[in-house]
C-alpha cells in the first residue's frame, strides 16, 4: 500500500508536473499566437498610420521632357513620364499652367505629382505650340503706294508698311492669323518674343523713378477680342464702343505687339506713370498709338494706356517731343471702317 501510495503520490505529483508543463505550454503557445497578431495587426496599422501622418517622402517623377504640339499628331502630356512612390500608395499627377493649342507659343507648365498623403513633386516643362497653318483660303495681296509715298503691301490680307504690320480700321488681320511664336510676358499673357526685353526694361527704369506701370492685357485672339466687342456694345451701344474697342478681326491686340498698361481706363491720362510714359516709351521702342487730340485720325479716342511696339527707329520718329504723330500721318494711310 505504502508503494502504492508512493506510486499514487508519485503518479499525482507527476500528473501535476505534466499539467504544469501543459499550462505552460498552452500559455507559451498563446503568447506566441498573441504576439503573432500584435506583431502583425500594429504592423498594419503603423502603415496606416504612416500613409497618414507620418509618410513625408515626395514621389518620384522621371522622364519629365519638354513637348512640342504641331495639330498633326495627338498631344500626349503622360505615357513618357515613370513615376513612383515609397508607399505604394495611389498615385495623382496633372499639369498645371495655362496653354491654348490654337495659338503657336511657347508654353510653360507644370506637371503635378502627388501621392495619397499630400506629398507633392512639381516639375516644369515646356510646351511648344508650333502648327503649321492649315490650308489657307486665298487672301487679298496687292501694293500700293500712300501719298507720303510708302509703298504698303498686302500680303494674304495683312498690310505692311516698311516691315511694320498695320492693323486699324481700314485694315483688318484675318481671323485666323496666328502671330507666330509667342512667348510669355507674365503669367497667361502672351505677346512676340521682341516686346519683352523692351517692355521689362521700361517696367524696370520707370520702377526706380518710383512708377508702377504694368501690363493689364496683351494678345488677344480673334475670338476673345469678339467677346469683348459684343459685351462693350451691350454696354455702351455700338457708336461709343466703337470708339475705344476694335471690332474683331481689327484690333492690334491680335498682332501681339500691342500692350495695355495698369488701369486701361480714362482715369490712367494725367498719372505720374501716363506722363512719364507719353515722355519715354519711345525710347524702349513702344508708340502711344492713340495719341491724344488725333482721336478723327486714328478712330479711337485718346489711349494713353495703349502701348504699341514698332522699334525704337520709327518711335524716335513718331514721338516728336511728346506730341505724338501716329502711324497713320506719319505712313499716310487712313483708319475708318468703311475704307
Ligand atoms: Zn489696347
Amino acid at each position: 500500500m505504502p508503494n502504492g501510495i508512493f506510486y499514487m503520490k508519485g503518479r499525482s505529483i507527476m500528473n501535476k508536473k505534466r499539467l504544469a508543463i501543459l499550462i505552460i505550454g498552452v500559455v507559451l503557445f498563446l503568447i506566441l499566437v498573441i504576439g503573432l497578431v500584435l506583431h502583425f495587426v500594429p504592423n498594419s496599422d503603423d502603415k496606416k498610420v504612416g500613409a497618414f501622418v507620418n509618410d513625408t517622402e515626395k514621389p518620384t517623377l522621371n522622364g519629365v521632357q519638354d513637348l512640342t504640339f504641331d495639330g498633326k499628331t495627338d498631344l500626349d502630356f503622360y505615357s513618357h513620364l515613370q513615376m513612383s512612390d515609397n508607399s505604394n500608395e495611389k498615385l495623382d499627377i496633372t499639369v498645371t499652367g495655362d496653354y491654348d493649342l490654337t495659338v503657336n507659343g511657347e508654353y510653360n507648365l507644370l506637371y503635378v505629382l502627388k501621392d495619397a498623403s499630400g506629398n507633392t513633386e512639381e516639375q516644369e516643362f515646356v510646351l511648344t505650340v508650333d502648327i503649321e497653318k492649315g490650308n489657307p483660303t486665298k487672301k487679298v495681296s496687292y501694293k500700293t503706294v500712300t501719298p507720303k509715298g510708302y509703298t504698303l503691301e498686302v500680303i494674304d490680307g495683312i498690310a505692311y508698311i516698311e516691315g511694320h504690320i498695320i492693323v486699324n480700321k481700314s485694315y483688318s488681320i484675318p481671323k485666323d492669323y496666328n502671330p507666330g511664336k509667342m512667348v510669355y510676358l507674365e503669367k497667361s499673357q502672351m505677346v512676340l518674343p521682341e516686346v519683352v526685353d523692351p517692355f521689362k526694361q521700361l517696367v524696370s527704369d520707370s520702377s526706380q523713378l518710383g512708377l508702377n506701370i504694368y501690363n493689364a492685357t496683351c494678345y488677344r485672339s480673334y475670338g476673345f477680342q469678339n467677346t469683348l466687342y459684343t459685351n462693350y456694345i451691350k454696354r455702351d451701344g455700338k457708336e461709343a464702343a466703337e470708339t475705344y474697342s476694335a471690332r474683331p478681326g481689327y484690333s492690334e491686340h491680335h498682332t501681339g505687339l500691342a500692350i495695355d498698361v495698369n488701369s486701361v481706363s480714362n482715369a490712367f491720362a494725367g498719372t505720374p506713370e501716363s506722363v512719364w510714359l507719353n515722355d519715354n516709351c519711345h525710347r524702349y521702342g513702344f508708340i502711344i498709338r492713340y495719341p491724344k487730340g488725333k482721336e478723327d485720325i486714328t478712330g479711337y479716342q485718346y489711349e494713353p494706356w495703349h502701348l504699341r511696339y514698332v522699334g525704337e527707329e520709327l518711335a524716335a520718329k513718331l514721338y516728336n517731343n511728346g506730341d505724338w504723330i501716329t502711324m497713320e500721318e506719319y505712313f499716310g494711310f487712313t483708319s475708318d471702317y468703311n475704307k
